[in-house]
């Protein structure tokens, strides 16, 4: 076990830092007022060689791993970005990147891969369904077999970034439930294009990651070709698990740079507020304790997503690690914006200090994208061996 990074690691580290702080808190802040995309720092972050940084060379990717991948959006969302940095490799990178990279056909990688990696397109992925919410396997989205291809009809809640990508990973079943003996079986993904006839979005209104819309999204019989299949015809929901449990690494290194920034914020703050006997707020252990068992939880959580993403690398079993990650840093993350914002008081309340905007994001991933509840299933059945309670 060896705790000490690469020189190259340390670069990297450097290279995302440099950008994060580029496009730091006022960045996100106007942003996040305005509803507004983030797209100069995306694009940034892709110039940077970020976007590619586990993506094959071959295509125009570094060639690393899910370590350095994780390492750089704790880097990105501690300067400023918070939460919702991890996102944006959750749509490209993640769903986009490893999905075609490990499961797409030759030549949809050698099309598709290089134009994500260079951030001239972007991607967003489509599971979610009204009526199948964290019951995934109930989604009804159905590809009718036509021709050489598909066509695509059902509906998606909750997309995100669906009217910047140019493309979408819908999972959809290729077999009804009653065809099937399992219902993991008959489940196919497909890369599509967001602005082809019969796809249809409509933005939701929400709490907050402002600066990423979220979507219901419609098919109307949208045509698939034969070629936009990514993976395997049926079988693609361990294919689509696979990407999952990347998407646990890349969350988690997300929170984990919003709780060192908002515990950044929220002791800097109190140890210049000034409110009893000359004296600063920091120095009460009222406000110092929470603030030093979320960081207790928080770097806990960021040594347990390190273990994650190394295995991935290494080839070895890294779900349960990827899980307990996100459980803890998801907590840690609320933790850490709720106590920042009571430590700040009533500038806590305010735009000005940033932790609002921290708080209102972290919040989400309490439950999304796996809830807090199902990565406790998921430890209760397969790190404890109890049995399924759903
Ligand atoms: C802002 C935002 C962005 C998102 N982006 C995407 C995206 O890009 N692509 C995509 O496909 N999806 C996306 N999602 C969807 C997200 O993954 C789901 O919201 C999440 O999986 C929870 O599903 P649900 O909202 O339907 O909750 P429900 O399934 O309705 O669950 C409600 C509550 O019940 C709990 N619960 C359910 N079953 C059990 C059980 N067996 N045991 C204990 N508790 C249980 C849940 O944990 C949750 O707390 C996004 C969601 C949001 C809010």
């Amino acid at each position: 076990m060896d705790f000490a990074i690469t020189e190259e690691q340390r670069m990297i580290k450097e290279t995302a830092r440099r950008v994060g702080e580029k496009y730091g808190l006022d960045y996100w802040r106007a942003l996040d007022a305005e509803k507004a995309y983030p797209a100069a720092c995306w694009q940034e972050i892709c110039d940077a060689g970020l976007c590619g940084i586990a993506l094959p060379t071959e295509y125009g990717g570094a060639g690393l791993g899910m370590l350095e991948m994780a390492m750089v959006v704790e880097q990105l969302a501690e300067a400023g970005a918070g939460s919702t940095v991890g996102q944006l490799f959750m749509v490209n990178p993640i769903f986009g990147g490893v999905a075609v990279s490990r499961f797409g056909s030759p030549a949809m990688k050698a099309d598709f891969l290089p134009k994500l990696i260079s951030g001239e397109i972007t991607c967003c992925m489509a599971l979610t369904e009204p009526d199948a919410g964290t019951n995934s396997l109930e989604l009804r989205t159905f590809a009718r077999a036509d021709g050489n291809g598909w066509r695509l009809n059902g509906r998606k809640i909750w997309i995100t970034a669906v009217p910047q990508a140019k493309k979408m990973l819908v999972v959809a079943r290729t077999k009804r439930s009653d065809e099937v003996r399992r219902r993991t079986e008959g489940i196919s993904l497909f890369l599509i294009d967001v602005d082809r006839a019969g796809v249809d979005h409509t933005a939701i209104d929400k709490v907050g990651t402002n600066t990423l819309p979220s979507s219901s999204v419609f098919f109307d019989d949208v045509r698939v070709e034969g070629e936009e299949l990514v993976g395997t015809l049926d079988n693609g929901w361990y294919e689509l698990l696979d990407v999952l449990n990347t998407e646990r690494i890349v969350t988690t290194a997300g929170l984990v740079g919003t709780s060192r920034l908002a515990i950044k914020l929220g002791v800097a703050y109190a140890n210049e507020r000034k409110v009893f006997a000359n004296r600063p707020v920091g120095s009460y252990q009222g406000i110092q304790f929470p603030f030093a068992q979320t960081h207790a939880l928080n770097e806990a959580a960021a040594l347990l997503n390190y273990k994650a993403a190394a295995s991935f690398d290494a080839g070895q079993p890294y779900g349960s690690e990827a899980n307990q990650a996100k459980l803890l840093a998801a907590q840690a993350a609320s933790a850490a914006t709720e106590r920042s914002m009571q430590a700040m008081g009533g500038m806590g309340f305010s735009k000005e200090f940033h932790v609002e905007r921290l708080w209102r994001d972290a919040r989400l991933f309490r439950f999304a994208p796996v809830s807090e509840e199902m990565a406790l299933n998921f430890i209760a059945m397969h790190d404890l061996g109890m049995p399924r309670s759903y």
